[in-house]
């Protein structure tokens, strides 16, 4: 018989605890949007589709941590393109209008074109395509950009640290050139993934010094920069309140050299702040994830690289789907489960996070409750 297995969300202590029942006998059909705990509808999925990258970017994947003896997952626990496509289109069905593609870096990937292809055909329940997006280092750009495109992609978001090439190749420290990040954008712009985000974490005394250069260099391109705060992911990346710039000093220092003004979201949710140059040279923004957390409009799921569901990125644990879905599992069962994790879902973790900083504020490598790397589940 098939063996029938459901994961529960349960909370015990401060820790987030994975479990197996067995799926509700009342199964439900998508309304189109399901509420989670807090009210907040269901609205993106970030899928990763790799644990595995090219670079060693201090703040994520350390090398001392991630080092030649770092076992990454086999592939028979990734889940297939078709599994995944499965878990966007009844994602789709409760309300899920954006899908990005992370990881790790999702261009490593074989045949992430494939599954664009796939997501691609994909529609919400009144009938529209979903946006689809990717965020990457950028090293591979200017070779995939094009198949990319072809397959379906919308959009583009780029990892950039710095344009100063010694700080760059520091940061990614695997000496990775800054200008072949430079034109994977040009290349992506070009076959129409535009307008790129380019996403800059800043990190005090890393890169800071490269908040108003960058400002400078992206202004009248047409692409837009994000500065994004360093943030508490993870376990290894030894976090200290100390090295977060907050978003009012990002804005503060452009705004003495190039005059900008506060322009009004675009949707209710949006985790960037956004300002333009009041000259007209375009838009900047900040994603401050510590100094002004965004968790009462969160809207957000994330899926693993091996098919855990995870409703925060600050989750200690995910739900298994890719049990679910080996396992058997019809599309009605899944969708109900899908429903009952959002409905369950009361993470703030970001919010709460601030309210204790007063009495954590750094977090040694290695140390602490262990949580899921940002390399694991994506930005
Ligand atoms: N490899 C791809 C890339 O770098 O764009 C996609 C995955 S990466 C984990 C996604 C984003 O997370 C990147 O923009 C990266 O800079 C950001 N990130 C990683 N660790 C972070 C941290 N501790 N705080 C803030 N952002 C972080
Ligand atoms: Fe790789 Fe992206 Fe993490 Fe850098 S931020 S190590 S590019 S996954
Ligand atoms: Fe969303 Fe969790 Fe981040 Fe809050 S901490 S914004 S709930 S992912």
């Amino acid at each position: 018989m098939k063996e029938r297995v459901i994961i529960e969300p349960r909370r015990d202590g401060p820790r987030f605890f994975t479990r197996v029942s067995q799926i509700p006998t009342e199964l439900e059909a998508p309304t189109g949007t399901v509420n989670d705990a807090l009210g907040r509808p269901l609205h993106d999925l970030r899928i990763s589709v790799t644990d595995r990258c090219n670079f060693r970017c201090v703040y994520c994947m350390p090398k001392e941590i991630f080092g030649r003896d770092f076992e990454f997952l086999p592939k028979q626990m990734l889940l297939t393109f078709d599994e995944i496509t499965r878990v966007a289109r009844v994602a789709a069905a409760h309300g899920v209008e954006k899908l990005r593609l992370t990881g790790g870096e999702p261009l490593l990937r074989v045949g992430i074109e494939e599954l664009i292809a796939q997501l691609r055909e994909l529609r919400t329940p009144d009938g529209r395509p979903l946006d689809l997006a990717l965020t990457t280092n950028g090293s591979a750009l200017a070779k995939k950009a094009q198949a990319l495109k072809d397959a379906g992609l919308n959009r583009v978001t780029v990892s950039l640290d710095s344009l100063d090439d010694a700080t760059f190749r520091a940061i990614n420290d695997i000496d990775f050139p800054v200008q072949r990040v430079l034109h994977g954008i040009e290349v992506a712009d070009a076959v129409g993934l535009g307008p790129v985000k380019i996403n800059m974490v800043v990190k005090k005394g890393a890169n800071d010094h490269d908040i108003v250069p960058m400002a400078r260099h992206f202004k009248d391109t047409g692409h837009i920069l994000r500065f994004i705060e360093f943030m508490d992911v993870g376990t290894t990346n030894g976090w200290k309140m100390g090295e977060v710039v907050p978003s009012a000093e990002v804005i503060r220092r452009i705004n003495a050299e190039m005059p900008l003004e506060e322009v009004a979201p675009n949707y209710t949710g949006e985790v960037s702040a956004r300002w333009r140059y009041a000259d007209g040279g375009g838009e900047v923004g900040v994603i401050s994830s510590v100094t002004q957390a965004f968790c009462g409009t969160c809207s957000r799921v994330r899926l693993s690289t091996e098919g855990k569901l995870f409703t925060c990125l600050f989750a200690t644990n995910g739900h298994d789907l890719r049990a679910l879905m080996r396992g058997g599992c019809t599309d009605d069962e899944l969708s109900t489960v899908l429903a009952h994790l959002w409905r369950a879902r009361g993470d703030r973790y970001s919010e709460q996070r601030s309210e204790e900083m007063a009495t954590r504020s750094t977090r040694p490598k290695g140390s602490g409750p262990k949580r899921i790397e940002m390399s694991y589940i994506g930005g």
